[in-house]
């Protein structure tokens, strides 16, 4: 029986269409370009890789951004200019799926514990800019560099379900991406369900 559910936030919640593109022209003015690049390579190499914080994920990934080098422009530019872009960009073109405030009432009606689990930071921000409140995520909102590595790195997974007091058996995963979130999930003894675009997931109740 289904006791929490976790929901991935980018391409899960939102359609990320055109996304990519836009973060691309918005790094334009910061010479941001190389480092965006540099960026998306970093999060393959550092995927599923298990780590014992935050700090310490973020000191590897920052200089893995930075080819081995720590270069102090590389978190400024992420803090400062790389993510901040994105949740300009989400606040400006993108909104949630009608049906996620929807299905997340009906799941709380039945007494199911509801979080988020994402790959990148500023989640509060990210979800404001999307249209919802951070509120209906009764069981939290988690970044899981934060918790011990990217997906499909299964100990964020397991630390989210164990916050929320459930066993990793009862708890849904629903994600738009088999590699990291299924994968994660799976790892991790839970349920996978992927995401559905428009239409609202097959939840198991
Ligand atoms: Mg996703």
């Amino acid at each position: 029986m289904t006791k929490a559910v976790i929901f991935d936030l980018d391409g899960t919640l939102y359609d990320k269409k055109g996304l990519a593109r836009r973060l691309i022209i918005s790094q334009i003015p910061y010479m941001g370009v190389g480092l965006l690049s540099s960026e998306r390579e970093a999060r393959k190499i550092l995927r599923g890789k298990e780590f014992p914080d935050g700090e310490a994920f973020y000191r590897e990934f920052f200089r893995t951004i930075g080819r081995g080098r720590d270069i102090p422009r590389v978190p400024k530019w992420y803090n400062d200019y790389y993510m901040s872009s994105m949740v300009r960009i989400l606040t400006r073109h993108y909104n949630a799926y009608p049906w996620v405030e929807r299905t997340i009432f009906t799941l709380k009606t039945k007494g199911i514990k509801v979080a988020l689990l994402s790959d990148y930071g500023k989640v509060e921000e990210k979800l404001f800019a999307l249209g919802l409140s951070p509120d209906l995520f009764d069981g939290g909102i988690f970044a899981a560099p934060d918790l011990g590595g990217l997906k499909p790195c299964p100990s964020p997974f397991l630390k989210v379900a164990s916050s929320m007091g459930v066993a990793p058996g009862e708890t849904v995963f629903v994600g738009d991406r088999e590699d990291t979130d299924g994968d994660g999930a799976r790892a991790a003894g839970m349920i996978f369900i992927p995401a559905n675009g428009d239409t609202p997931p097959e939840i198991p109740l």
